[in-house]
């Protein structure tokens, strides 16, 4: 039984817990703390004295596990000086966040906890919850799955092998481009780098700017949730061509709308277009394209796989 610390930090809020973990049975944190995101240091601060509390209840912590926004430098071997450091937010629009050294930030706040400090793993907030999904939820016992959570923003975690991926940097799923119509969408997308990338066209913002209102008070049957389902189907497709995961996992606040799912499944059918020969796929994607399993437990939960992993 090993004590793990955990933060999900988020751009508006940062959750704190801690859990008692025998690395198999889904952990509950004793205690979930709220932190409002504001200053780098502020914020760190916070949630390191958070995790000081809880380290004291539970008679020490043996590794502390960090689900973060993004985007993050998680390089280990680019030591480049002109290169923020290993765990930090790279280049952000949020005020004052760009190159905050997150992880360092936390290990050396929790340097005293343990002889030669509390180790301290970050990656992404999705990387960090499709690894609870892979672990305790909707993904549970498979070797490659992809979680996708859409909300404000997109954002896509990969696991392969039981690991999140990285690489050059780390997978920007949410801004993969896809088709649009301009007959049937004119909206030209809201990214900023990209314009109409996925993220550009079915994340929240899009959806509010495209039809005048927010996507919380249209109702199920509003026409743009099939453009959506479009969308997101492009990206299903794609995913499965490009990664050939075992399952996509797809959540968030309008992830989660009723129904959306099926759009997503029917057109990602469509854009697949018969040419992957396999049950998963040819029977409907019932049981490919699935909702978290988790909740709103994923990103404490993945924070404590995350955790947990680097005592492996
Ligand atoms: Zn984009």
């Amino acid at each position: 039984m090993k004590r793990i610390g955990a933060v999900e930090l988020g751009g508006t809020k940062a959750i704190v817990g801690a859990a008692v973990m025998d690395g198999t049975a889904q952990p509950h944190s004793i205690e979930t703390i709220r932190i409002p995101t504001t200053t780098p240091e502020e914020t760190l601060d916070r949630c390191a004295e958070a995790l000081r509390d809880l380290s004291a209840r539970m008679g020490g912590l043996d590794a502390v596990g960090v689900a973060s926004f993004g985007p993050l430098q998680l390089d280990p071997g680019q030591l480049d000086p002109g290169r923020p450091a290993f765990g930090s937010i790279t280049r952000t629009p949020k005020p004052g966040w760009s190159g905050a050294p997150v992880r360092d930030h936390l290990a050396s706040a929790l340097v005293h906890l343990k002889e030669g400090g509390v180790p301290v793993a970050i990656d992404t907030d999705v990387n960090g919850a499709a690894l609870g999904e892979g672990r305790w939820g909707a993904a549970r016992g498979l070797d490659s799955h992809v979680y996708v959570t859409v909300g404000t923003g997109i954002g896509v975690g990969v696991v392969v092998g039981g690991r999140p991926q990285h690489g050059l940097v780390h997978p920007e799923g949410g801004h993969l481009l896809v088709r649009r119509d301009p007959a049937r969408d004119p909206y030209t997308g809201h990214c900023p780098y990209h314009g109409d990338c996925l993220e550009g066209l079915a994340c929240g913002p899009a959806i509010e700017a495209r039809v005048g209102r927010p996507a919380t008070d249209l109702p199920d049957d509003h026409p743009v949730w099939d453009l959506v389902g479009d969308y997101l189907g492009q990206m299903v497709a794609n995913l499965l061509f490009a990664l050939s995961p075992q399952r996509i996992v797809i959540g968030g606040g309008v992830g989660g709308r009723p129904g959306l799912l099926d759009r997503v499944r029917h057109h990602a059918g469509r854009y697949i277009g018969g040419y992957i020969d396999h049950p998963a796929v040819t029977d409907g994607l019932d049981g490919y394209v699935v909702p978290p399993g988790l909740g709103a437990e994923a990103g404490l939960a993945g924070a404590l796989a995350l955790g947990w992993d680097t005592l492996l």
